[in-house]
Formats: structure tokens, C-alpha cells, sequence
């Protein structure tokens, strides 16, 4: 088959690239390189069943050609990640709403089947503490323009049943907080990232607030699988699933896992959200899945260990700097 992933240079989009790749699929990556990563990719230049696109993906003409020459797409480009997002909130609605817009109505018109990434973001600061696909999001105002995001991507799966009901064959996945190699070491949009960098260049490990608040997170390679599978089994269609495993942690515990899995020295100092973030910002205090649906329909579920997951990122971070 030929595939079409847009984003296809970013973090969890080269993992789907690589799997994709190793399942006999040809690929096409589309990606402007804002947030992905040339070295995510370098390797699979001189594979012969995969083609790099540099471009944007709100380009009409480009899109068009894209997606009309492929079977299935994974539309993965997005602005993603809170750094990002409140470095540039009109950047992210227009390239997170109008990107996908043009994504749907295309395959609208050429009949490909789509998949829509999403995000545990759009559950918003809901307290509830196993959250299901039929939740409310809860979102802070205008002014914390964190909440933007969140709002964008609720928009795009609105989008995505929408065109659902005109006949468009699309499925949604909503991720939770994946990690794993190729995290951008700098730590913009992940905590993991963050950690593994600071705990293994001694310096202190930094916990916003009093380190209570909570995540689950997700290895890679089983946001990949979860993905392959909302996107191509047929009870999939119209549907939105959590993508996630299960077990929820909090940031402070998480600082603690990364110091002793990196054998660091380093501190673990607790850092205001103000001057993490500014003044405006709100946090998420709470974000684990309700995994039944995922399991039940794609017969998904998250199995990589946390600690297990953390070993393997450090070593990449490890070899990487070496
Ligand atoms: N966080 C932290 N220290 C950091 C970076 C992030 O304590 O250096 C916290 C952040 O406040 C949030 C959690 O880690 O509670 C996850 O943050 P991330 O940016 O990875 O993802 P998101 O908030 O989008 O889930």
C-alpha cells in the first residue's frame, strides 16, 4: 500500500514511518521540519520505498497531489507541545484546524481513508481520573493560551465526524504523553525529554508545582501499534480511541524513576509554574486513560513498562551524546 504521514519526520511519526516501512508499505513523509527532525529520518533516504516531501501542509496544490497519489494517510503535523504552542497559539490553530481541514476534504474528494491524531489535551483540566473517549473536556480561558491547542484539536475530530457522515473513512486516536528515542533532547513538549537531559548532564531535575500533578505515558512503539490498528481495521471507522497505557504516575515520582534509572546525582528542585510558563498559565493536574475502548475494538492495548520504556530512552540518549 501506499502511505501518505504528514508530520512524518516528527517523534512518534518516524516510529510509525519505520513500522510502516518494515511491513513492505511504501511511504511518503510530508514535513515542513518546524518540529521534526531530519536525523529521524536520515536512514531511510536510500530505502527505495520511501519518499521525503518538504512542505507545508496547509499548501492546497501540494496537499492535493499528495493525497491523491496515495491510499491511506496518517495525518500527524500538527504544532504540538506546550513550549511550542505558547510560543506561537495563532500558529498552532491555523496549522492544527486549517492543516487538517484540507487533509479530510481531500480525501474526501479522492476517497482515501484517513487517520486524525489527537490528543489527550483535549480532556482539558477534567479532574476525572480514568478518562473515557466520551468525557468532557474541561478548557481555561482565552487568555491561558495553553487551552488553545486542546481547542484546536477538539476541532479537528469534530472535523473528522463530520466528514465522517458524508461517508469520508477516518478514524481518531487520542495520544497520552508518548515517549521513547528520538525525543528532542531539549526537552520542548516532554517531560521525559526534559529529565533524562537534565539528570544525565548532572544538572537538577526540574518538577513544576509541587511535582502532584499526574500522567501516564506511553512508549512509542505501542503508540505506533494503537495507531496502525485505528487506522486500518474497519471497525475503526468513525470512532475515537484513547491511545495510552494505563498506569498513571505522578511528576514527582517520575523525577525520582528517570534520577535512579540514569543513576544521576542530580537535585530535584521544584520550580513555580510561573516561571516555568508565565503568568496566565494553567496546568492539567490529572491525565490517565480509560483504555476498555481501544481494547475491546482494536484489541489495543499499551505494553511496554514504564521503567522499561525510561532504560530504553536513556540509552538512546546515552549513545546519542556519545
Ligand atoms: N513538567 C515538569 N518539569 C519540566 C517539564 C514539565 O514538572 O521540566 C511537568 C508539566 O508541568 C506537566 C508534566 O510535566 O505537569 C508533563 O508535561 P509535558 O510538557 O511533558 O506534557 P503535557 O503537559 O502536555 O502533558
Amino acid at each position: 500500500m501506499r502511505v501518505l504521514v504528514t508530520g512524518g519526520a516528527g517523534f512518534i511519526g518516524s516510529h510509525l514511518v519505520d513500522e510502516l516501512l518494515a511491513r513492505g508499505h511504501e511511504v511518503v513523509v510530508l514535513d515542513d521540519f518546524s518540529q521534526g527532525n531530519e536525523a529521524n529520518i536520515a536512514h531511510n533516504l536510500s530505502n527505495p520505498s520511501f519518499r521525503l516531501v518538504r512542505g507545508d501542509v496547509t499548501d492546497a496544490s501540494l496537499m492535493e497531489s499528495l493525497v491523491r497519489d496515495c491510499e491511506l494517510i496518517y495525518h500527524l503535523a500538527a504544532v504540538v507541545g506546550v513550549y511550542y504552542v505558547l510560543q506561537d497559539p495563532l500558529r498552532t490553530i491555523r496549522v492544527n484546524v486549517l492543516g487538517t481541514e484540507l487533509v479530510l476534504a481531500l480525501a474526501q474528494r479522492y476517497r482515501r481513508r484517513v487517520l486524525v491524531a489527537s490528543s489527550s489535551e483535549v480532556y482539558g483540566k477534567s479532574r476525572k481520573s480514568r478518562l473515557k473517549e466520551t468525557d468532557n473536556g474541561v478548557f481555561g480561558p482565552p487568555e491561558a493560551s495553553r487551552w488553545c491547542y486542546a481547542l484546536s484539536k477538539s476541532l479537528d475530530e469534530h472535523m473528522a465526524l463530520a466528514y465522517h457522515r458524508l461517508g469520508l473513512e477516518v478514524s481518531v486516536v487520542r495520544y497520552f504523553n508518548a515517549y521513547g528515542p528520538r525525543l528532542d533532547p531539549r526537552g520542548y513538549g516532554s517531560v521525559i525529554a526534559r529529565f533524562i537531559s537534565q539528570a544525565l548532564e548532572g544538572k537538577p531535575i526540574t518538577v513544576y508545582g509541587d511535582g502532584s500533578q499526574t500522567r501516564s505515558f506511553t512508549y512509542v512503539a505501542d503508540t505506533v501499534q494503537g495507531t496502525i490498528l485505528a487506522a486500518t481495521l474497519p471497525q475503526a471507522l468513525g470512532k475515537i480511541f484513547n491511545i495510552g497505557n494505563g498506569r498513571e504516575i505522578s511528576i514527582l515520582e517520575l523525577a525520582e524513576l528517570v534520577k535512579e534509572k540514569a543513576a544521576s546525582s542530580s537535585p530535584i528542585v521544584f520550580v513555580p509554574y510561573s516561571e516555568a510558563y508565565g503568568p496566565d498559565f494553567e496546568e492539567a493536574r490529572k491525565r490517565c486513560p480509560d483504555t476498555s475502548k481501544a481494547e475491546r475494538i482494536l484489541g489495543f492495548k499499551a505494553e511496554v513498562p514504564l521503567e522499561e520504556g525510561l532504560e530504553r530512552t536513556i540509552r538512546w540518549f546515552k549513545e546519542r551524546k556519545g
